[in-house]
């Protein structure tokens, strides 16, 4: 980086007067101090997002993804895989135990991917368009953190305007035949969102981070969260429910949440 382009950031980090020099030096080496939407520190005037991170299936979407691509194997299929997704979200199975388990068994293909993201978009929430689009107005900035694949979750998020999914990768052969999905990303394990959101803020450093989700595998976050909302338009898990720092059953009930 040149000599100019360090006087200028000095100059951003000084803004009313106050040189914030862990943010010069985040900027320096590097790090994204700045991201999409922002917020500002009444104390030090630097940005800083307010994060509010969606589970996607049962919360943005009536559907589990997952389910759905067993659906179109035929209803045996289908109950052995449902049964399974049931049984990881009311924290009764890990997620590991079941995540290769039903993907083996679909064995999904490349266009059982487009069909099930057509699926998230006809069953969206009925209120999450206009509610996304109200927090971003107010400077949330929205995420997806699903153990849901990426593939098929990317039309809802670009129905809704969020811009970044963290979900896991389904990956196939030039056939369009399955061959194996992302082992390695945190949410195909339990334990795996908490991990995920840590990383996200050492990332972005946020003013606040807000996670809403029906699942168990969702109140695990509530550790490394500001705030847990539980949610339960689609299933309502009283785990979740007692857990939660809030619950609710309509998205449109967040911006009012969020303000107190
Ligand atoms: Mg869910």
């Amino acid at each position: 980086m040149r000599w100019r382009s360090y006087c200028w950031i000095l100059r951003f980090t000084q803004d009313d007067g106050f040189l914030d020099l862990s943010v010069f030096i985040r900027i320096i080496r590097g790090q994204k101090a700045f991201p999409r939407a922002i917020s500002t520190c009444s104390v030090c005037a630097v940005p800083a997002p307010k994060l509010i991170i969606f589970d996607c299936d049962s919360t943005l979407s009536a559907i589990e993804g997952i389910d759905e691509l067993a659906r179109v194997r035929g209803p045996k299929v289908f109950a052995e895989v449902e049964a399974m997704t049931a049984a990881a979200m009311e924290g009764k199975i890990a997620v590991e135990d079941v995540f290769a388990k039903r993907l083996a068994i679909i064995q999904p293909r490349r266009a059982d991917v487009a069909a099930v993201g057509r699926q998230y978009v006809e069953r969206v929430e009925p209120t999450a368009l206009a509610t996304i689009a109200q927090l971003k107005a107010a400077g949330w900035t929205p995420l997806i953190l699903s153990g849901g694949f990426r593939q098929i979750i990317e039309p809802l998020a670009a129905h809704l305007g969020i811009a970044r999914i963290e979900a896991v990768d389904l990956y196939f052969n030039a056939s369009g035949d399955y061959t194996g999905f992302d082992a390695k990303f945190p949410t195909t394990r339990s334990g795996g969102k908490p991990e995920r959101i840590a990383e996200l803020k050492r990332e972005l450093a946020p003013a606040r981070t807000v996670m809403v989700g029906d699942g168990v595998s969702d109140l695990e976050t509530k550790p490394v969260v500001d705030l847990f909302v539980g949610y339960g338009r689609y299933t309502e898990r009283a785990k979740v429910k007692a857990g939660a720092h809030a619950f609710i059953h309509s998205l449109a009930d967040l911006p009012a949440l969020l303000e107190k």
